[in-house]
């Protein structure tokens, strides 16, 4: 049978972009692409790069204030939230513009448009047209979830923070994971009122537990109001702003609630059941290795998969989705050892496994120091930073690296590579330090704190 593609992606962002992109142009293929709102994706449109500005943004009041302690006389002058949210939207525009270019010139067919499956080879556009492809992949990414309970329409998600009219006087923010804790900093650096309430004992469950608690101590010091185990019961609209009512009936009122309480993949209403293409948990797409669905013609890659949901990760499904389909070469994308990092402040890096974890797979030895880095310490600020790592007393390898300090995400990257080549302890050490820095520290820890 003759199909009009040899690819047609659904979804324009991370995943489905560079694996259209990689089976025109090294591949050859005929490729169409649907995006139903704007090319690329959740990471480019409304997380990780609009997010990394603002955190950007954030920094400034902290650097104003340690810029006097270094000698310089200035006044940090108000935050203008319109001049940076236009500028912000000018560069959101910019790279949606160079994904379009770059789609093109690989000579991938665009289809502004959104996109249903209709069955195994056809996909049926908002039109009405069909299109046919010997293969489709589904790459529509995930939204955010907010739990029901009253009132709860109030509340924006990450989806809406870039778009606000103006910067809130306060804001509370309701989850414990990535987002929220970046989300968290972000408001609480731009001068806004910070409440984060979390329904768990501590934030950022699954990572290293000393990194968490690190970080939570410097999220408070820095002005965060976390509070732990609490739980919103509702949310109502008064004159005064947002009341928000908690489990222990406590209330609080707030200019704006923002819920970051995890997502969910987009699968619902885009004819994957009606095609036979099984779903698992919360909706998520099942795939094998090579990221093929229930269906054989029909692939899935990134967060509507609900692996490992971070851009890198994504990117690299889709390319080795390409490898195993359109280049005869089978790879599976590889989901261990990923080094990822939250963009708190201080930030997070991480890589391998927990304290916790390694201990519950093999007796380990643990290297961990904690201390107040040199600029900070200078303009008399608190600015302790962790270093970590977990070794195996049968092998020597470094089996996780935990990192909390400015730039963390910067070390993490090239820690992950020692960490990934199966580095010992004994490498790290033959390694010199460069000085002064914080990541010296990495190299020069020499008696464990902890053996098990
Ligand atoms: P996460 O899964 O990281 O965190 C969700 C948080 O919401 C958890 O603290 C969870 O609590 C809490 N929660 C879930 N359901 C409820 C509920 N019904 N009521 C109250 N709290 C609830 O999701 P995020 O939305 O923060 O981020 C989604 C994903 O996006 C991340 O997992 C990550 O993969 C990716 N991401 C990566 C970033 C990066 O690389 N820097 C940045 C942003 C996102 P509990 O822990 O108790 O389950």
């Amino acid at each position: 049978m003759a199909f009009d593609y040899d690819l047609f992606v659904i979804g324009g962002g991370s995943g489905g972009v560079r694996a259209a992109r990689l089976a025109a142009a090294e591949a050859g293929a005929r490729v169409g692409l649907a995006e139903e709102y704007r090319l690329g994706g959740t990471c480019v449109i409304r997380g990780c790069v609009p997010k990394k500005l603002m955190v950007y943004a954030s920094a400034y009041p902290q650097a104003f204030a340690e810029a006097r302690a270094y000698g310089w006389d200035v006044t940090g002058g108000a935050f203008d939230w319109p001049r940076f949210r236009a500028a912000l939207d000018a560069e959101l525009t910019r790279l949606e513009g160079v994904y379009r270019t770059n789609l093109h010139k690989a000579g991938v067919e665009i289809f502004d448009t959104r996109a249903v499956m209709q069955d195994a080879h056809t996909v049926r556009l908002a039109d009405g047209q069909t299109v046919t492809a010997r293969h489709i992949l589904v790459a529509t990414g995930a939204r955010p979830f907010k739990p029901d309970l009253p009132g709860i329409d109030h509340a924006i998600t990450s989806n809406e923070v870039f778009r606000l009219d103006a910067l809130p006087g306060s804001i509370l923010i309701v989850g414990g994971g990535f987002i929220a804790c970046e989300m968290a900093c972000i408001f609480n650096g731009l001068g806004v009122r910070v409440a984060q309430f979390y329904r768990g004992p501590q934030i950022l469950r699954g990572f290293d537990d000393e990194a968490r608690e690190h970080v939570a101590g410097a999220m408070v010091g820095r002005g965060v109001a976390l509070r732990l185990k609490t739980d919103v019961a509702g949310i109502e609209k008064t004159g005064a702003g947002l009341k928000v009512r908690c489990a222990d009936g406590s209330e609080e009122v707030f200019e704006q609630v923002l819920y970051a309480t995890g997502r969910v993949p987009n699968t619902a209403g885009i004819g994957l059941e009606e095609t036979g293409i099984t779903l698992g948990k919360r909706g998520a797409i099942q795939v094998d290795g090579y990221s093929c669905t229930s269906v054989p013609s029909v692939y899935a890659v990134g967060d509507v998969t609900d692996r490992l949901n971070l851009t890198p990760v994504a990117i690299r499904e889709g390319a080795a989705f390409v490898e195993t389909v359109f280049r005869a070469n089978p790879t599976q994308p590889d989901h261990h050892l990923v080094p990822s990092a939250v963009f708190t402040q201080p930030e997070l890096g991480t890589v391998g496994l927990t304290e916790e974890q390694a201990r519950a797979q093999e007796p380990v030895e643990v290297y961990s120091t904690s201390f107040n880095a040199m600029r900070p310490a200078f303009a008399g600020r608190d600015g302790r930073v962790m270093m970590k790592l977990v070794v195996s007393r049968a092998t020597r390898r470094v089996l996780g690296c935990h990192i909390v300090a400015d730039n963390a995400a910067e070390m993490i990257q090239l820690a992950g590579v020692a960490v990934r080549m199966g580095a010992t302890k004994e490498d790290f050490d033959r390694t010199v330090a460069v000085h002064p820095t914080m990541a010296e520290e990495l190299v020069t820890m020499k008696t464990p704190v902890r053996t098990t």
